[in-house]
């Protein structure tokens, strides 16, 4: 750090400089975020400073904080839901776990029942809490394979997890099933619908996921994804109280007697602007966006099925994984040459694309062109390598 500070120019002329650097979503195919809705931004740039870390400060951003936490429970089928808003998916995740471990005292080793699409926060979950993280096999279609599930569990088994909305495919667990399975064997049943809790309630297709089902104890969702909030707004929903409670711990210094939230500090201002962007679109804001994804998502399939491509599943929602000829090759190729960022998945491997509500039916014709280009290019480059082989081995 320099010793005299510079000037208010100076410094926005960094600022402006890093910006340019970083990219505008427009061609952005990869990312589960997009921009924040209007209503959000102001909002948040209302509330900056507020600290939920410290609500008796804050209290009428918390009672904000109530009134998200009454909307989502709203949508997620549950009237009384106790939680808090995280910083995303991760923290929502991490938390759920740490309340089944703090509810589960008397089991000595503790494992989770994850399916292997489980988002890596598990991996985290699994260094951090020291806890046993089982990965269940997943079926032909990338859901989790329940019958392995069941097999899994042990007397030290204290809960399982389903995804509403994977991450790398956006499939759905069984999680009707999985719920039965917790209440069977009297567990915890987490559902990570950090991704697909502001999609599923607003498909035209009924796939439960949340708290309808009674076996469902906790569920993630983020409303700095699908929920058109600012980063960071996630959110953490229990059934019951006591699970909530179990996250407590004293705060002395504070205006409040004890914290739930795995940070200290928190940002008000996410609250606001969830707050904000849930009360302006009502369900019928979110079913028009989610419309107009699973729209476009139909677009893309159509369009690259019209250029010789399949998608690894149907999708689910506006996510899509298509096979490809060496993806990490397209994928650079793509980036390199027309900007597109798009992702890879693992197993099996192809390029992913993620369908966000700043995709338009032009980005998505013209990314189809490039691709069929990228990959004609990548086809030809190929087999001009393979005759280079050919004549190499026939010359010898
Ligand atoms: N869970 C799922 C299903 C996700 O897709 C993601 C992120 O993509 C997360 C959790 C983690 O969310 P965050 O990056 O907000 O911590």
């Amino acid at each position: 750090m320099q010793e005299c500070g510079q000037n208010w120019e100076e410094v926005k002329s960094s600022l402006l400089q890093a910006r340019s650097k970083d990219l505008p979503y427009e061609r952005v195919l990869s990312s589960m975020c997009t921009y924040p809705h209007p209503v959000a931004i102001e909002a948040h740039n209302m509330f900056i400073e507020s600290n939920m870390g410290d609500y008796g400060l804050f209290m009428g951003t918390y009672e904000l904080e109530k009134q998200v936490l009454g909307m989502l429970g709203d949508l997620l089928h549950n009237s009384c839901p106790y939680g808090y808003l995280t910083t995303g998916g991760t923290e929502s995740n991490i938390q759920a776990v740490r309340a089944m471990i703090n509810s589960s005292q008397s089991i000595k080793k503790p494992n989770i029942i994850v399916p292997s699409s489980a988002h890596f926060s598990f991996d985290k979950i699994s260094n951090i809490l020291k806890i046993d993280v089982r990965k269940a096999r997943i079926l032909p279609n990338l859901a989790v394979d329940t019958g392995h599930v069941s097999s899994l569990i042990d007397k030290s088994t204290i809960g399982l997890v389903g995804i509403a909305g994977s991450t790398e495919f956006g499939q759905v667990d069984p999680i009707s099933e999985l719920s039965k399975i917790a209440l069977d064997n009297n567990i915890f049943l987490h559902v990570d619908a950090a991704f697909g809790g502001f999609v599923l309630p607003f498909l035209n297709e009924h796939i439960p996921f949340d708290f309808s089902l009674p076996g469902v104890t906790s569920v993630a969702i983020d409303p700095h994804k699908m929920g058109m909030s600012t980063i960071p707004s996630g959110a953490l929903l229990f059934r019951e109280k006591k699970m909530l409670d179990s996250l407590k711990v004293e705060t002395p210094y504070l205006t409040i007697n004890s914290q739930f939230t795995l940070t200290g500090t928190r940002s008000g201002a996410s609250v606001a602007a969830t707050y904000a962007v849930m009360k302006h679109l009502g369900k019928e804001g979110y079913r028009k966006i989610v419309d107009r994804c699973i729209s476009l998502t139909q677009l893309l399939i159509k369009e690259t099925k019209s250029i010789g491509l399949s998608p690894v599943i149907d999708p689910v929602m506006n996510i899509i994984a298509l096979y490809v000829p060496d993806p990490r090759k397209i994928r650079e190729e793509l980036a390199l040459n027309y900007g597109w960022q798009v992702s890879i998945t693992k197993e099996p491997s192809s390029i992913r694309l993620v369908i966000m509500p700043h995709m338009t039916e032009e980005t998505i014709l013209s990314f189809v062109r490039d691709l069929n280009i990228v990959i004609n290019q990548s086809a030809s480059s190929t087999r001009l390598e393979n005759d280079k082989i050919f004549v190499n081995r026939t010359s010898k």
